[in-house]
């Protein structure tokens, strides 16, 4: 036989020309790495010439469990041959399991089924504002929701009405209003921020798309006093830092705090497809009344049973225990590459956040290196690098994936 070479990564011929294809016929809202995805299992993916990388990125957190879970996929494959789409005009089974499932994983009363992160985010968005004039007692109009600068909670026109960054939010106005930005980790900012009319504080308990901003000890715990002492929600938007990634089911357990309202989404669907929920209290969400809130989607029984694949798996609490012990070695061997131009290191479980000295190069020259030694990860913010590699990764992927990083910045550093 004779062996013919793979090409680099997004140099061979098919994938040279499915690029070209994305660029003429998808709206350049991505710039994606030159790989293109032909298959998945587990932590690796494989392109369409054959070779592998190491997935650590993992859809941002939405595959926690890795590509093509066993247990996700079967529950999947045997939802899909009894019924996939209801509408909640009507009661289906797998829903009724899924929310009592879910609410008893995180300890709380309700849940509100629905499909991508942003909706969720949306839909606390108008929970909050509706408990603010029905029981909080604001006049008509005037509710503020207090939220933290550097926050990502999605792509709406009013989630991006509140976010500081500025290619999410610039020429998408007329921005929506009644939302107020402070700075994340100052509880004195927070304080102040907060009148008689603000509704609610939404933050989340570690800032992913920030670059992995873990807040101050203390902070929220702060949050929760505060909020509790002015009669404000506490939202806690979990759908990146949620559901096993930073070592816990919640962020906030970390902290010992517990929020009124948890959004959860991204690992929620198992990495099959967008499954989000609102879950707290019931005395908050039960503000809403049959017809004020909905989705045609929103608990689907295929969506909710590969969400009861993925609780069912929380619930041994492996996935988090894994996420500590791997998340220890990563940030050990992380703190060991330090001199090689990593100039500040966050994270919480197996999640980091990785400055890179600029003077090296940028983040996304970073991630388009880590891609030739065969390991997908993403930039944030110039010159920041995120790894959030699937908590299914054995130890041997997780030390290769870190031995490429390595030699990357040695690479970078030499220039
Ligand atoms: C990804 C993300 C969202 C938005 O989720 P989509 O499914 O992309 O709409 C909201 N909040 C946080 C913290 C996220 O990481």
């Amino acid at each position: 036989m004779t062996h013919v070479p793979i090409p680099p990564a997004g140099h061979g011929p098919v994938s040279r020309e499915l690029i070209a294809a994305a660029e003429r016929y998808t709206a350049p809202s991505y710039h994606p790495l030159d790989v293109v995805v032909a298959s998945a299992r587990g932590s690796t993916v494989t392109d369409v010439e054959g070779r592998d990388y190491l997935d650590f990125l993992a859809g941002y957190s939405a595959l926690n469990f890795g590509h093509g879970h066993p247990v996700i996929l079967d529950a999947a494959r045997s939802q899909l041959e009894r019924v996939t789409l209801t509408s909640r005009a009507v009661h289906n089974e797998q829903l009724s399991f899924f929310a009592r499932e879910l609410c008893a994983l995180v300890g709380q009363d309700m849940m509100l089924p629905m499909n991508t992160g942003a909706e969720a985010v949306e839909s606390a968005i108008k929970v909050a504002r509706k408990w603010g004039y029905e029981r909080k007692g604001v006049a008509a109009g005037r509710a503020r929701i207090v939220v933290a600068e550097g926050n990502f909670h999605g792509r709406t026109t009013t989630i991006v009405s509140f976010s500081g960054d500025d290619d999410a939010h610039r020429n998408y106005g007329p921005y929506t209003p009644g939302f107020v930005s402070v700075p994340y980790g100052d509880l004195e900012a927070l304080e102040r921020a907060v009148t008689p009319d603000t509704v609610a504080v939404l933050l989340e308990p570690v800032q992913g798309e920030a670059g992995v901003i873990v807040p101050p000890p203390g902070y929220l715990p702060g949050v929760r006093r505060l909020t509790a002492e002015r009669d404000v929600l506490f939202v806690a938007d979990e759908i990146q830092s949620g559901l096993g990634r930073t070592g816990a089911t919640l962020a906030c357990e970390h902290e010992g705090v517990e929020a009124d309202l948890y959004l959860l989404g991204k690992a929620l669907g198992g990495g099959v497809l967008p499954v989000s929920a609102v879950v707290g209290d019931a005395a908050v969400l039960s503000v809403l009344r049959p017809g004020q809130h909905g989705s045609t989607f929103g608990g689907n029984p295929l969506a909710a049973a590969v969400g009861r694949a993925v609780v069912a798996l929380l619930a041994t609490g492996e996935p988090q225990e894994r996420a500590r012990t791997l998340g220890d070695r990563l940030h050990a061997r992380l703190a060991e590459l330090t001199p090689l131009g990593i100039t500040g290191l966050r994270g919480r479980g197996l999640w980091a956040g990785i400055d890179i000295d600029p003077r090296l190069g940028t983040g996304r020259e970073c991630c388009e290196r880590l891609l030739t030694r065969g390991v997908i990860a993403k930039d944030t913010h110039g010159s920041t690098l995120r790894l959030s590699p699937p908590l299914v990764v054995t130890d041997d992927e997780l030390e290769r994936g870190l031995d490429a990083l390595a030699a990357t910045l040695r690479e970078m550093g030499r220039r």
